[in-house]
């Protein structure tokens, strides 16, 4: 089957620009050279810390963002030579749901004008079926008909991410981006909010891609999980093989700091020095060799390609390319 939705070699770089006659300097290198696709019903987590590019690579598969380069196919549309009409009916099939819900949903609006607004840009839908669609879809995510004659600030942050997913789910897309949408709320909302997506995963046959900083808020959403580090993807695989096995040590150190519900269950710390490096001037070959404790000579030289090590579980580092025997690599890899 052919994916949903693939991206290839896709990369967003931004242009620093200096002095009085704003010379271009440089260019911090958000998104570099990212692959991935996402099949029809399955949710793909995304996961890295605040500046890894992760919200960059969301923004750009709807081209709310113009890639520098790369490809990206959705639903059998080439979606960077479709014309603006095109592009405006491709945007009504992936819609996103936003970390700060407040944040994306006007204030002085009512909600039930809230969620009309898409079917209005999208030409969907007289204004008694629009109506209609609006009361449907509050009690949808759990709200009910009164909702909608309420404004924004009247509601609790739980309750706005539900608004903020009823927004989304309006013009009946088939992809949705979620870009950290639980993590402005407490844990014990989170999870109320996750199981509602994945129950309207099921019931409306959507296709995610979640995005996040903490691999432990995507683990039971996600079919498969890649791992951003510095504008680009260091992991990807079955969420399954990245959680048992993760092979990256970005990932195993991610991973360590995640709790475990299994308290006989350890794993081997890996503690990752300093601080993200600037984008701006991100270290040479594998931008992880400043933190990482597996680091050797080669690592400062070339960037490491990712690479599938095993089936579906692709990684980009020099201790799998071949050069160690197995001992080291399952020493490494093993949790
Ligand atoms: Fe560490 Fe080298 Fe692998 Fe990068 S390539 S993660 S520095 S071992
Ligand atoms: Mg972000």
């Amino acid at each position: 089957t052919t994916p949903l939705l693939k991206v290839e070699g896709l990369k967003k770089y931004f242009p620093i620009r200096q002095g009085i006659l704003s010379k271009v300097t440089g260019h911090v290198k958000a998104v570099d050279d990212v692959s991935f696709y996402v099949n029809e019903g399955e949710t793909l987590g995304i996961v890295g810390e605040s500046g890894c590019g992760k919200s960059t690579t969301g923004r750009m598969l709807m081209r709310l963002l113009e890639p520098t380069e790369g490809k990206i196919q959705f639903d059998g549309k080439d979606m960077m030579t479709l014309s603006k009409e095109e592009l405006r009916k491709a945007r009504r099939d992936i819609q996103m749901v936003f970390q700060d819900p407040y944040a994306s949903l006007n204030p002085r609006h009512t909600v039930g004008k809230i969620l009309e607004e898409p079917l209005i840009v999208h030409g969907m839908g007289n204004a008694a079926a629009r109506k209609k669609k609006v009361i449907e879809f509050l009690e949808v995510v759990g709200l009910s008909s009164y909702h909608a004659k309420r404004y924004p600030h009247q509601f609790s942050g739980g309750q706005r991410q539900r608004i903020g997913i009823a927004r989304a789910l309006m013009t009946n897309p088939k992809l949705i981006i979620a870009d950290e949408p639980v993590s402005a709320l407490d844990v014990s909302i989170q999870s109320q909010v996750l199981n509602l997506m994945q129950d309207l995963q099921k019931d409306f046959k959507l296709t995610y891609i979640f995005i996040a900083h903490d691999l432990g808020v995507v683990r039971h959403i996600s079919d498969r999980v890649g791992v951003m580090y510095l504008g680009k993807m260091v992991e990807l695989a079955d969420s399954e093989s990245l959680y048992d096995k993760p092979l990256h040590p970005y990932t195993q150190a991610l991973l360590s700091s995640v709790p475990v519900p299994d308290p006989d269950f350890k794993r081997d710390q890996i503690v990752v020095k300093g601080d993200i490096p600037s984008p701006s001037n991100p270290p040479s070959g594998c931008t992880f060799h400043t933190r990482c404790p597996f680091a050797m000579e080669i690592c400062s030289k070339t960037v490491p390609q990712l690479i599938e090590a095993e089936k579906g579980h692709s990684v980009a580092c020099h201790l799998y390319n071949g050069q160690f025997d197995n001992d080291i690599k399952s020493n490494v890899g093993g949790v």
